[in-house]
Order: C-alpha cells, then sequence, then structure tokens
C-alpha cells in the first residue's frame, strides 16, 4: 500500500469550476466500490483509497471538486484529509 505524507499536486491542472460528483461518478475508478475505504480510521490505512484514486480518470475533476467545497472527511482526488489541508495551506 502506498501511503506519502505529502504526493506532489500541481493545482494550476485542476478544473477552476469543477463539475459536482453526480456529473462523474460513474466514470470514477471508485464506482460502485464500498465507501468506507475512502474514510479510513487514521492516514496510514488510505492506503487501499489512494490505489483506487492512482487508476482513476478523473481524479483532476475530484480533487478540484473536493478542494473547492472544502470536503474535510475522507479521501478525494488523491489526497487524504490532512493531504488536502497542507495542500489548501500553501495554495492560500
Ligand atoms: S480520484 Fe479517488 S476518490 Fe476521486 S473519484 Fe477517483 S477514485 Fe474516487
Amino acid at each position: 500500500m502506498r501511503f506519502e505524507r505529502f504526493p506532489k499536486v500541481d493545482v494550476s491542472i485542476l478544473p477552476p469550476n469543477p463539475a459536482p460528483p453526480d456529473y462523474w461518478q460513474e466514470r470514477a475508478a471508485c464506482f460502485g466500490v464500498d465507501s468506507d475505504i475512502f474514510f479510513p480510521i487514521s492516514e496510514e490505512e488510505a492506503g487501499p483509497a489512494l490505489t483506487f484514486c492512482d487508476s482513476c480518470r478523473i481524479k483532476e475533476e475530484c480533487l478540484a471538486w473536493a478542494l473547492k467545497n472544502g470536503e474535510r472527511y475522507g479521501v478525494w482526488g488523491g489526497l487524504t484529509e490532512q493531504q488536502r489541508r497542507r495542500l489548501q495551506r500553501q495554495v492560500a
């Protein structure tokens, strides 16, 4: 399982106006997967969710949506809760 404290993210390639999940969730690598996987108890247990995100075709849309809407919980767009908070502090 892969877990990086802070993977490199190029925020300049994220869509500025991401569509809500209803528009893209059927194309997601996690579509139909038990959502509990995406809400791990600890950061270190996020590996299985991040593996899905690695192969997801709409990862940038998902991350952009989570950042824009301040999603506080769970794995979105290949980043954990802590990783998204750190990214938001960096780009603020
Ligand atoms: S990036 Fe990850 S959480 Fe987002 S839709 Fe894809 S698999 Fe699901």
